[in-house]
């Protein structure tokens, strides 16, 4: 019998386990290789072992791998620079997580109002179905009661509204709120995009009611839907964003960008991190953003996702019974089925590709932002054959 796992169970974990990682492919211990479409969930932007990472990666080992925030931190004033002449921000703090980047937008955000001497003002309005990470206030703001069960008190200060009820979350503004955050398309809530219309809505929303907007893109952001961050789509900007995932291409890396007015109150000694934005992390964030950077890198995640999307398009014409909505922007793909999503995830898995499930009945494709049209062609067939799995009677 095998020896049950030292490793607290809180993952459901499939069999597969990887040795090695090439481009948009991983290679298991079983001898099979499978293309990753889930990419770490929306993390290796650059895929595996990407040669220019990996010379980083290695030129900054041999060099120097910590030092501590009280220290000048020449490669970090170098990415938030970066971030920063890229985007609406002014200014940037670094994190391990995309958890920790929310916390930091949170806190920030009532920081604010505090600073204004309106402490009172410090609740956030956030959208059902959203995801911002498990920590104690990141599972709050999330309101999602499976990740909450157990865990209480719940953190206060979060007023959840349903997706797309504008008058939901116009009667959720009180005296006491002092932002709205969404993520522009939902990750885990099943690749549930915000209108532009409504993104630019909310901004004026905030604007007119001095409240502050905050933009969660620690799935969607990073070059995924094509722009560096998925709000550009919309022409309007946050006061604070969270960034992660696709940031480090696979190294723990998050960020918080803010403007400067909102930015302003984070003083010496608010707000700290031991390890955000070390030397080898930003020497990671570097050279990742040098490839995302380029117009022609964000224009082919354009292109890929068209054809990606014409190929499930096609898929849903093909099997209506089972695909029954394409979904997303760029390589930020989703796919609402009839069927369990962990039921084709695992079906994908013996067709060789790599999918996520997420919420609302939707399976995610997040590839690697370098895939191939080969790639992408495969990834159709596996779907193509996996459905075959799923005849007409079995799906409802
Ligand atoms: N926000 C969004 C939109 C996410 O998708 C995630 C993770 O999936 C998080 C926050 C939390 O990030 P992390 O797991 O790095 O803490």
């Amino acid at each position: 019998m095998a020896q049950p796992s030292a490793v607290l169970g809180t993952y459901r974990r499939s069999e597969l386990a990887f040795e090695r990682g090439e481009g948009c492919w991983l290679h298991a211990t079983n001898g099979q290789r499978y293309l990753d479409c889930a990419a770490g969930i929306a993390v290796n932007a650059l895929g595996h072992c990407h040669p220019h990472m990996v010379e980083a990666i290695v030129k900054q080992a041999q060099k120097l791998w910590h030092v501590s925030n009280v220290f000048q931190i020449p490669e970090q004033e170098l990415l938030a620079q970066r971030l920063v002449d890229l985007t609406f921000a002014d200014k940037a703090f670094f994190t391990n997580s995309g958890a920790e980047a929310m916390e930091a937008a949170i806190k920030m955000a009532r920081r604010y109002f505090w600073s204004l001497g309106q402490a009172e003002k410090f609740r956030i309005i956030t959208i059902e179905g959203a995801f911002h990470g498990r920590t104690l206030a990141t599972i709050a703001a999330g309101g999602q009661e499976k990740y909450l069960e157990g865990f209480g008190p719940k953190v206060d200060g979060f007023d959840s509204v349903p997706y797309g009820d504008h008058a939901a979350l116009t009667a959720a503004i009180t005296p006491a709120t002092a932002a709205i955050l969404v993520e522009p398309i939902q990750g885990e809530g099943g690749i549930r995009t915000i209108p532009p219309q409504c993104l630019k809505g909310l901004r004026q929303m905030c604007d007119e009611r001095g409240l502050l907007l905050i933009f969660d893109e620690v799935q969607c952001g990073m070059g995924r839907t094509g722009k560096l961050f998925a709000h550009e789509w919309a022409g309007v900007t946050p006061d604070i964003l969270a960034a992660a995932k696709g940031i480090g291409g696979g190294f723990p890396l998050g960020a918080c960008l803010a403007i400067e007015r909102v930015a302003a109150c984070m003083t010496p000694g608010t707000h700290g991190t031991t390890y955000g934005g070390n030397p080898l992390a930003m020497a990671v964030g570097n050279s990742v953003l040098d490839v995302i950077e380029q117009p022609v890198f964000l224009e082919n995640i354009i292109a890929k996702g068209h054809e990606f999307r014409h190929g499930l398009q096609q898929l849903c014409q093909k099997f209506p019974h089972l695909f029954l909505e394409v979904r997303g922007q760029g390589l930020m793909l989703g796919l609402k089925l009839s069927v369990e999503p962990s039921e084709m995830v695992a079906q994908l898995r013996k067709h060789n590709l790599l999918s996520v499930a997420g919420g609302d009945h939707t399976m995610r494709l997040l590839p690697p932002l370098i895939i191939s049209s080969d790639e992408i062609a495969f990834a159709l067939d596996a779907l193509a054959q996996a459905a075959t799995h799923f005849p007409e009677k079995a799906a409802s």
